[in-house]
């Protein structure tokens, strides 16, 4: 009779690779998988330590080695749920669980890391209490307690933080924690100051949040008519209605990227992009993803512009094979660093097959003898159905357009460098303060 509850619950979990993977990680223990069935199917219910118990050997089966599965079954607010239970059991029993919270740690600490697929269980999880969580878990000690932590705080917590339902669920979890006395919990001043730090990136992304959704931030674009390349408010410009993806400042304008802009070939693949994109993160996450970027982006341009120049002497060799347009930037923005620091990499000049694989409209805008300049950022999507296949996904946002007043400046301080001898470095400092005030002629940012 049990047994055939087991099974026949069992054969419920929809999600087929959790369910394989479910009896393989049982080991053939019925009773392991009906009380997994139990944390996958229901909520609310506080766990017995003999039911944790029974279930850590499956759940380390599953985490260790397929943790996809897991959170794609929408396992991790159970398990925030269960880990509750686990921290709040007395203490004398907390060895029995030695293994567990870590384990359980880990995959909410996975969750986080793809909240583009998983924002869902990293909405619930916050609401769960999961800061709560942290000051109750640390507060039970252990340096190895410490480490799983400090992965959440550093890592997971900051990259869940670029999606909008993640950091709107994050208001109330903050708030939540305010009235507890943060150094007496997390003990460690290494921990406090990782903490700290969180909050400083929460705030800070809290606030221009609030700055978009009130409106404060005017967005600026420019018109997707290369040949003009106007820069206006993005509410007076006007939004192509098949891609809904492309801007223009005058139906002219729009009429001559149909033709020999060749949007009307562009349109339709476009339209499908946004399809796609939109199944991972709707158009006000990427909104906001764009204007956490550009706000980083505006901080670092300086530094990127003495980038971007030394990059141009040391390919000083290979300029006569330029046709009149310099490469295209690509900035990447890696936001698994410390909080708040973005790694920043401009690549080029682009060999062939590199260019190949850039978007249309990139290319065309190297072909457009420098008038627009776009910098990008590159995020890598991962498939569910291929996670392993990382590139072939690559997504292009396009981050900033400027004009040809940047690239002019650029040259003309490349022109009154004197050619060198031997394989001299230029110092880019020597060139801050012109390049600084080339930087402040252009103030427009684009969302
Ligand atoms: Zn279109
Ligand atoms: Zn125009």
């Amino acid at each position: 009779m049990h047994e055939t509850l087991a099974l026949s619950n069992l054969l419920r979990i929809e999600n087929l690779p959790l369910r394989s993977l479910a009896i393989q990680a049982a080991g053939g223990d019925l009773e392991k998988l009906e009380i997994l069935y139990d944390i996958i199917t229901d909520d609310g219910r506080t766990w017995s330590h003999a039911q944790l118990l029974a279930v850590a050997p499956v759940l380390h089966g599953i985490s260790v080695n397929h943790g996809l599965p897991l959170y794609e079954a929408g396992f991790t607010s159970a398990l925030t749920q269960a880990l509750a239970a686990v921290v709040r059991c007395p203490p004398g029993s907390l060895e029995n669980f030695a293994v567990l919270p870590r384990e359980i740690f880990r995959v909410i600490a996975g969750t986080l890391q793809f909240p583009s697929h998983f924002r869902s269980s990293v909405e619930e999880t916050l609401r769960e209490g999961l800061l709560q969580l942290l000051f109750e878990y640390s507060a039970s000690a252990g340096p190895k307690r410490v480490e799983d932590i400090m992965h959440i705080l550093k890592d997971s917590l900051p990259r869940a933080t670029i999606y909008r339902p993640a950091l709107l669920q994050l208001v109330p979890a903050l708030a939540s924690v305010q009235s507890v006395d943060h150094a007496a919990v997390l003990g460690s001043s290494e921990l406090l100051a990782c903490w700290h730090s969180f909050c400083t990136l929460a705030h800070g992304r809290l606030e221009l949040l609030e700055e978009i959704e009130s409106g404060m931030r005017v967005m600026k674009r420019s018109c997707d008519n290369v040949q003009c390349n106007k820069i206006l408010e993005k509410r007076l410009l006007q939004r192509c209605s098949g891609c809904l993806a492309t801007y223009y400042c005058s139906g002219a304008c729009q009429r001559a990227d149909w033709k020999q802009g060749e949007h009307r070939r562009r349109c339709s693949r476009l339209k499908s992009q946004r399809e796609h994109d939109a199944m991972d993160g709707n158009s006000r996450d990427w909104a906001f993803i764009r204007a956490l970027m550009n706000k980083r982006y505006a901080e670092q341009r300086e530094n990127i512009a003495l980038r971007y120049l030394r990059m141009l002497y040391n390919a000083r060799g290979a300029r006569a094979t330029f046709t009149g347009a310099w490469p295209v930037p690509v900035v990447k923005f890696d936001l698994s660093k410390e909080p708040g620091e973005i790694k920043l990499t401009i690549e080029a000049p682009m060999t062939a097959d590199m260019a190949a694989t850039f978007p249309d409209e990139i290319r065309r805008v190297r072909r457009s003898e420098g008038r627009l300049r776009m910098h990008v950022l590159m995020m890598v999507c991962p498939r569910l159905a291929n996670p392993g296949d990382n590139i072939s996904c690559a997504r292009f946002v396009p981050l900033r357009c400027e004009n040809a007043r940047f690239e002019q400046g650029i040259r003309e301080i490349l022109a009154g460098i004197k050619p060198r001898v031997g394989n001299e470095v230029l110092d880019v400092e020597r060139y801050r303060p012109t390049v600084r005030a080339l930087m402040g002629e252009l103030g427009v940012e684009t969302h």
